[in-house]
């Protein structure tokens, strides 16, 4: 984890690059395979690939946003830079997940492993609020740890950590000013198909 790894300058031109994302492809409530539970976060992507979820489809990627059928915007530049950055993987990244947390909205343990290409880190980024962050190890029993990811800190899931349990068990409300009116915005970039 890598607290401050964008000064306040760059957090801003990162919101606004990612408000325009929202304007193009709006936020929505993904639902859980199967009981088709909604989430608490708010979803969003970029990029050639989408991570959704829901009852019938369950978790998967898709070029098409769920609800306006169109394709996700293109990644933003601050975005890739992040990923330039962070990644030390020679590809570019595919899928830039924004996810929306309100004061009530959390993250239940879970492992990214709906890529082909586990080689590749996640990289996320933290804006706004600060999240309760919890990360343990490759098994659900594993013990695990929670770390506070304030406006600006990046996670670079990758090596070991890459398939490592992780979730968000809350988020403080008004802990920052970043975000205009609240919450959190977190953005998550991974590789999903193998390049070769
Ligand atoms: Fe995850």
């Amino acid at each position: 984890m890598l607290p401050d790894a964008l000064g306040p300058e760059a957090q801003q031109r990162m919101l606004a690059e990612l408000q325009a994302v929202i304007a193009a492809a709006p936020l929505y409530v993904p639902t859980m395979p199967r009981t088709g539970q909604p989430m608490s976060v708010r979803m969003t992507n970029a990029g050639p690939l989408g991570w959704v979820t829901d009852r019938a489809g369950g978790y998967r990627y898709q070029p098409l946003h769920p609800k306006t059928g169109l394709p996700w915007p293109p990644i933003p530049p601050s975005v890739l830079e992040l990923w330039e950055a962070f990644a030390a993987y020679p590809h570019p990244p595919e899928a830039c997940l924004v996810n929306v947390y309100d004061g009530k909205a959390r993250m239940g343990l879970h492992r990214d492993m709906d890529e082909d290409e586990l080689a590749a880190p996640v990289v996320s980024i933290s804006l706004g609020d600060t999240a309760v962050f919890r990360i343990g190890g490759p098994a659900r029993g594993d013990a695990s740890r929670s770390l506070k990811l304030a406006s600006g800190a990046v996670v670079v899931l990758g090596g070991a950590a890459r398939s490592c349990f992780h979730g968000v068990d809350r988020v403080i409300a008004g802990s920052s000013r970043q975000v205009p009116g609240g919450g959190r915005i977190n953005v998550t970039l991974r590789r999903v198909t193998s390049p070769d």
